[in-house]
């Protein structure tokens, strides 16, 4: 018990710590606090495993350089914590809107315009004519209009709100009209039988999961209809014997009954992306022009913005929108209009979106140029595996993601890594190889397909970056 109490005694003191020429510079940029409960802790723990008697500890604690590592391991924890979670990577998945990788990554006017909004006040809503209360959706709405020929404009925080603030403005404790063959699951938590139930709708399926008609429609209306409703199937594609009513004819029958009639297009796209060699997808204006009284649509899927969802539609259908007291929660903020209107803007000229828009830019760029990245980075990626892989390159093909154009897919050139192992062992080789390239200071992230590890090279970009951490690498 006396020696214990002795060993303790010889523990530095919390201010001591503190003091150290190597927490200097750390105290200074977090603050005193941060490391003073750092430092706490780390004692704390090294007092319980001195009362365990564990050796390394207590050999530790006699060494000559004791005082002084302790004070680096306080130093690298609190770093660490302060660092932040959030990091950038590489997306080589070939999946060029990737959710988890955070979809779209955004033009340099939106990210102009969100330190703006970020760091002064602005005229959020207000409005300068008047003196008067504005509207946030008044930044957009004017440009919305004019790009998708809709009345009137709504955002909010996501295409999912979107979603649930359609349903729960028209439709209620009233029966939902939507076709068997659109019942979706988005991903995560977000499927409409679900969405329906969260905006307090009923839920009535009409026709068959592969074919529905008019008529389904026509003879499920009753007087507890509130709303007819068209599902955009962005994740999956029913082929074969398969019938779905046009919006047209469906729109032709809500305005004779009497319903709203809403299209939850998901992705959407203002510009037709053919004249981009870019596969077919239904614009918004084509949507409104087919008589859907509201469309609502992702900001950042194939638009290209940041995480937005958009409402377009009828005047006095989108001011029901916008008098629901869940636009207040759902309502989108400041950082993300400033970014959303100088997106948006820049549909304004489509000839040079491929050069403005990065998402369009990624979707669009020319095989020979893949190729040439391929060509720069092979033998450097080559020359660090060494004899743990063999990297060739190779063609390869790039999905446009998040749903959008599930089997629509963008001839593109990869490295194709496969490890050196022996049989029976490929698996965990090729675990830890993409383990590593997922360790490195900028995470690589790839896809593993057929026993090997895919960078699809569509996305990379900053090269230099790339091949310069290649030599952090930890096999
Ligand atoms: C992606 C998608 C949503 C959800 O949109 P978020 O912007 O991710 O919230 C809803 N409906 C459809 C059809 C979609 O494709």
């Amino acid at each position: 018990m006396n020696s214990l109490s002795a060993v303790f005694k010889s523990l530095p003191s919390v201010d001591k710590v503190l003091q150290s020429v190597t927490l200097a510079v750390v105290i200074e940029r977090v603050g005193h606090e941060g490391v003073k409960l750092e430092t706490r802790l780390q004692l704390e723990q090294l007092r319980q495993k001195i009362t365990q008697q564990d050796e390394d500890s207590l050999n530790w604690l006699s060494s000559p350089d004791f005082f002084e590592d302790l004070c680096r391991k306080v130093k690298s924890k609190v770093e660490a914590e302060f660092s932040g979670s959030l990091i950038p990577v590489f997306n080589l998945t070939g999946t060029v809107v990737h959710t988890n990788l955070g979809r779209a990554c955004l033009p340099s006017a939106a990210v102009n315009a969100m330190t703006i909004a970020a760091t002064q006040a602005t005229n959020l809503e207000f409005d300068l004519a008047t003196g008067k209360r504005g509207d946030r959706d008044s930044h957009l709405e004017e440009s919305l209009c004019a790009l998708t020929g809709a009345e009137a404009a709504t955002v909010v925080n996501n295409n999912a709100a979107a979603v649930l603030l359609m349903l729960n403005t028209f439709s209620s404790h009233k029966e939902v009209l939507i076709s068997r063959g659109e019942l979706v699951e988005i991903g995560g938590a977000f499927r409409i039988p679900d969405v329906m139930k969260s905006a307090n709708c009923i839920l009535k399926e009409v026709g068959t999961t592969n074919r529905t008609h008019l008529r389904d429609y026509e003879s499920a209306i009753n007087s507890e209809t509130g709303l007819i409703m068209k599902v955009h199937t962005s994740n999956y594609e029913i082929r074969g014997f398969t019938n779905s009513v046009t919006e047209s004819d469906l729109s032709q029958l809500a305005q004779e009954k009497g319903i709203p009639f809403v299209s939850d297009l998901g992705s959407g796209t203002l510009v037709d992306l053919k004249q981009f060699n870019l596969p077919y997808e239904p614009t918004v204006r084509q949507t409104i022009e087919a008589g859907v009284d509201v469309v609502s649509f992702s900001g950042d899927k194939l638009l290209g913005g940041p995480q937005a969802g958009i409402v377009v539609g009828k005047k006095e259908l989108i001011q029901r929108i916008k008098s629901n007291p869940l636009k207040r929660a759902l309502r989108v903020d400041k950082i993300t209009l400033a970014a959303l209107s100088e997106v948006i803007n820049l549909y304004k000229d489509p000839q040079r979106l491929t050069v403005r828009l990065p998402l369009l830019a990624d979707l669009t760029r020319p095989l020979s140029a893949i190729e040439a990245v391929a060509v720069s980075v092979l033998p450097l990626v080559r020359n660090s595996l060494a004899d743990k892989a063999v990297v060739e390159s190779g063609a390869c093909k790039s999905q446009i993601g998040s749903g959008a154009l599930p089997l629509d897919l963008l001839e593109s050139h990869a490295l194709i890594i496969t490890p050196i192992a022996e049989k029976g062992h490929t698996d965990a080789a090729l675990n830890r190889l993409a383990a590593s390239f997922r360790s490195l200071p900028k995470p690589v992230i790839g896809r593993i397909s057929d026993g090997k590890l895919i960078f699809d090279l569509r996305c990379l970009r900053d090269v230099d970056g790339f091949i310069e951490q290649l030599s952090s690498l930890l096999l």
